[in-house]
């Protein structure tokens, strides 16, 4: 394979090192447009900016940040879709178990709308009080500054931003 693409997600970015690194190429990370085969452009300095940036390995090993590309089309297209056998476990780590907080608001990453609250709310009370509502009433996923959460209003996995999540309403 050409080009090798990873979500630029948690486990999208635990995965593609591995795979760079096992074919020693260099990781082209976090890319929001395609302009060639060997050419994309991703932001740094926090989204500040746009790179561009020319890859010259045999093979791209990629992550993408797919809030930047339109969805798919869930039919048609021609490539073959296999399933691949899980390797035997090696022992190494065990699943224990798992806690996925149930919301019925949109999704943060996936959010069209969302109503985010930083430092001056004052307290988890405010926070609530205000951003809820108005949540709420627009349909809208809850956000929080870093300053936010890190003052206890609001809990981590509402951050938004370089250390949270990367959102794109
Ligand atoms: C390496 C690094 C990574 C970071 N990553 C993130 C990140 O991922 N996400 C993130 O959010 N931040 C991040 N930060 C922190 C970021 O730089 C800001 O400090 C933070 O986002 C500011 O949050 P804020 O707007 O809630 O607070 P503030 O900057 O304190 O802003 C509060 C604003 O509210 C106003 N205000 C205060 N009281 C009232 C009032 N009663 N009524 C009306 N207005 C009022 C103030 O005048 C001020 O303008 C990072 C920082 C570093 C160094």
């Amino acid at each position: 394979y050409s080009h090798i693409l990873f979500p630029a997600t948690a486990s999208g970015k635990n995965a593609a090192p591995r795979v760079a690194a096992k074919l020693d190429v260099g990781q082209i990370s976090d890319i929001t447009a395609v302009i060639a085969a060997d050419t994309f452009e991703r932001p740094i300095y926090a989204g500040n900016a746009i790179a561009t940036v020319q890859s010259a390995d045999a093979t791209k090993v990629i992550t993408v940040r797919s809030t930047g590309f339109d969805a798919a089309a869930a039919t048609g297209g021609s490539a073959t879709v296999e399933t691949a056998a899980a390797v035997a476990d090696a022992g190494k780590s065990a699943f224990v178990g798992r806690e996925v907080t149930k919301s019925d608001r949109p999704e943060l990453t996936a959010a069209k709308i969302i109503v985010s609250g930083g430092r001056a709310l004052g307290s988890a009370e405010k926070f609530n009080e205000v951003i809820t509502p108005l949540a709420d009433k627009l349909g809208a996923a809850i956000g929080a500054s870093r300053a936010a959460v890190d003052a206890g209003y609001a809990p981590n996995d509402l951050q938004v931003g370089q250390t949270g999540k990367i959102v794109a309403p």
